[in-house]
Formats: structure tokens, C-alpha cells, sequence
């Protein structure tokens, strides 16, 4: 609990909407994603864990429509005042409040129509637009308060729902065309432990992962990357050009990581292209490496762990060809410090943040040494985060 920043939220919250009284607070948290990466879209597993860091909001109902939004983390910005009839799906480009909008619009349109306007005052941990998912905390806070104080049965909307309509509102109001994978874990997080997630089916299965005196460190390249661009999208044809393939030859198969390595080498000959082979290799072992992760920390074993996210760099790098110079250089100067037990660039790619794991004792020097090659060698500075798997939402207090 970031009590500094709680206290700022208060402050902020009284200083714009008056007394705190009736007034509740709440948390959401953020993400990283272990390993299982690009391959949502192909039907296979994702491997994330909640962060400590996340966003809080102090929300208070209103007796009339308004709704009244105010952060700390974008204080130019100001109050805006908008109301429960002004919800335009992809008409709020640029607008931070297009966040909480769009989840009270997607809330809307799954039959929880807000009754009363709001005050709200929210505050973040996690960096923005770094690949921590603030976006999705920020979704799922607003949620979580959306539900708490319009009375909806928790039953029914569980929070399995609210990553659902997190995502609705990311997709259909905000129109960025993100998976399920963010919204989930912060909804869904749990406190040591790690969340194996069929984004597609939406089965899914918790693993332990004790740290054992090391923490995991996210190091963002600073390389500026989009989601929603050529490469994301060529990537998604040549999955699904190879999933085509092998579908002809393999009955029952519907998904691209339907299948495992054997039966992928079996029929491989029917994909003559070189690079869409590659693409398949690294979405059918990237699924397996996944799967073999919940077993490696059901098992205790840490160090197993390690060697499938390393492996999963290789395969994101080499096969997938979905890095950049930048967190290839990252990842390098990580793996040869002292107490580096894994590295690997994590989520969208072609930039963006990398994942390590290092010894507590050991991140001091991994910081000082990793930005000393990384700034001598490219033209950005990087910025770290010391991270700790954390819970999920939360109903921190009444006022
Ligand atoms: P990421 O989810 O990786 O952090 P995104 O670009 O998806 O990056 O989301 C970042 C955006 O989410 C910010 O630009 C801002 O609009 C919104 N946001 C996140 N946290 C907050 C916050 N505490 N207050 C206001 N807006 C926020
Ligand atoms: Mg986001």
C-alpha cells in the first residue's frame, strides 16, 4: 500500500470535491507478463503475475448524473466534468477519462447502467504507457468502485467480468485492440502467485511462485513501441498463415498452439516458408514453455523457471524476430551481472521493457551496471522498477 500517495489522493480529493465523508478508496494493480508472449491470438496460455503498484481512487456518489473526474498523475489536465449521459464510444482520443468512461459505458452495455454521478480522484504507482499495464489498473479500480457503489451482485459480476469489461471498454470505446491478458491479472491477482491464462477460453490456474530473497526488476528501454502496428499485425497473418497449414494435415486443430512440438515437426513440411516456420516454431514452444513454467514453480523449482524465460527470449528474439537492438542490448548486459537468475524483453515488443529476476542483494550494481552499457551503446537511458508480486483488487476504506 503506497501510503504517501493515498495521502496525496486524499488531498487532492478534498481540495476539488470537499469533504471525504461517504467518500471510499480503492486499488487495482498492475501487470507483468513471465513468459508466454505473442501467442494470445494463436490460442495458447499467457503467464502474468499482479504487481504491488497499480491505481488507487477515492470515489464519492453524486445525487444527480455529473461525474467529476480528477489524477494526480495528470494534473494539467484538471477536474473534467462530464455526465452519465455523455459517453461517446472513440470520440475521446488523447482524453485520460476516456479510461473511466469507457468502463462505465462497457458496464452499460453488459446491463449495469450507473444510476448516480461520481467524484473521483484517482492516483497511479505504475509508470505510464511503460508496458506495466496502467491502462488496465486504471480499468479495473474504476470498475471494482462502479460495482461497489452501485450495489451490483457481486455474484454475477464477478471480477472475472470486470477484467471482461475492462477489456470491452479498452477495445470498443477507447479502440485499442488489446487482449484480455492485462485486465485479467490485475482483476483477477493474487498475492504470490503467478496466473497461467488461456486468453481465449479463459481457463485458468494460479502457480506459487516464491521469490526465495530475489525480486524481479523491469527495465524500460524507453524505446517508444506500439501495439498497434505493421509488425504486430504481420506477425498475427504469418501465425495465422501457419496455423492454415497445418490445419489442412492436422484434424481437430483449431488454434495455432493446439498443437505440440512432435506433431508440429511431423507435418512441418507443409509450411515451405522459412520465416512463417519460424513464427510457428516460437508460438508452439513458447505455449509449452508456459505450460512447463506452472509445473517448474509448482515444483519449487525457481532456477527451471529461470531457464524457460531465458529460453523464451531466445525464441521471441530469434524466431519471432519481435525485439529491437535496444532490449536485445538490455537483455545482454542483464544476463551477465551477478545474481541475474533470467531476462527477456516482455509484452508487445520492438521496444518497450525487459523482465529480470535478481538476487535482492545483487540489483544495486545490476542497475548501475546495465544503464552504463545500455546508455554507452544506444541512444536512450533506461529506467528500472523493482517490482513485487501483489493481490488483486481491493476495498481499501470507507471514509
Ligand atoms: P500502459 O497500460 O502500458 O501503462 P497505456 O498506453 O495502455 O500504457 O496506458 C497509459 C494511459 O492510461 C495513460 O496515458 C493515461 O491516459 C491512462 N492512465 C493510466 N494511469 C492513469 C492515472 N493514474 N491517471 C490518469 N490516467 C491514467
Ligand atoms: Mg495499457
Amino acid at each position: 500500500m503506497n501510503e504517501d500517495l493515498i495521502r496525496k489522493i486524499e488531498a487532492a480529493f478534498t481540495a476539488r470535491f470537499g469533504s471525504l465523508d461517504g467518500a471510499k478508496l480503492y486499488f487495482a494493480p498492475g501487470r507483468v507478463n513471465l513468459i508466454g508472449e505473442h501467442i494470445d491470438y494463436s490460442g495458447g496460455y499467457v503467464f502474468p503475475c499482479a504487481l504491488t503498484i497499480g491505481s488507487y481512487c477515492i470515489a464519492k456518489p453524486r445525487a444527480d448524473r455529473k461525474l467529476r473526474f480528477y489524477s494526480i498523475n495528470i494534473p494539467k489536465a484538471d477536474v473534467i466534468e462530464t455526465s452519465l449521459d455523455d459517453l461517446h464510444p472513440l470520440m475521446e482520443k488523447g482524453m485520460w477519462t476516456a479510461y473511466p468512461k469507457g468502463v462505465i459505458w462497457a458496464m452499460a452495455q453488459a446491463g449495469y447502467a450507473c444510476t448516480k454521478g461520481l467524484d473521483v480522484v484517482y492516483g497511479g504507482d505504475v509508470p505510464n504507457g511503460s508496458g506495466l499495464s496502467s491502462s488496465a489498473s486504471l480499468e479495473v479500480v474504476t470498475a471494482i468502485m462502479l460495482r461497489d457503489l452501485n450495489g451490483f451482485d457481486e455474484a454475477k459480476l464477478n471480477n472475472i467480468e470486470l477484467a471482461k469489461i475492462g477489456n470491452v471498454a479498452e477495445n470498443r470505446y477507447l479502440g485499442a485492440n488489446t487482449g484480455i491478458l492485462d485486465q485479467f491479472a490485475s482483476a483477477m491477482g493474487r498475492k504470490d502467485s503467478a496466473i497461467l491464462l488461456n486468453c481465449g477460453t479463459m481457463e485458468y490456474e494460479y502457480a506459487p511462485i516464491s521469490m526465495r530473497g530475489k525480486r524481479i526488476v523491469v527495465t524500460n528501454s524507453n524505446k517508444p513501441h506500439s501495439l498497434v502496428n505493421s509488425q504486430y499485425n504481420t506477425r498475427r497473418a504469418q501465425s495465422d498463415a501457419a496455423r492454415d497449414a497445418l490445419k489442412k494435415v492436422i484434424p481437430g486443430m483449431v488454434n495455432l498452439c493446439d498443437i505440440d512440438l512432435k506433431t508440429f515437426y511431423e507435418h512441418a513440411d507443409v509450411i515451405t516458408d522459412k520465416v512463417i516456420f519460424k513464427r510457428a516454431k516460437h508460438a508452439i514452444s513458447e505455449n509449452q514453455r508456459t505450460i512447463d513454467s506452472l509445473k517448474a514453480l509448482k515444483a519449487g523449482d525457481l532456477n527451471r523457471f529461470g531457464d524457460l524465460i531465458n529460453e523464451a527470449g531466445e525464441s521471441i528474439r530469434y524466431d519471432y524476430e519481435a525485439t529491437c537492438e535496444e532490449t536485445d542490448l538490455l537483455v545482454d548486459a542483464a544476463r551477465i551481472q551477478p545474481g541475474v537468475l533470467c531476462s527477456r524483453q516482455t509484452g508487445g515488443g520492438w521496444g518497450g521493457c525487459t523482465v529480470s529476476i535478481v538476487d535482492d542483494e545483487n540489483i544495486k550494481d545490476f542497475m548501475a551496471n546495465v544503464q552504463r552499457i545500455y546508455s554507452a551503446r544506444s541512444h536512450y537511458h533506461a529506467t528500472f522498477y523493482v517490482v513485487d508480486v501483489g493481490n488483486g483488487p481491493e476495498i481499501i476504506k470507507q471514509y
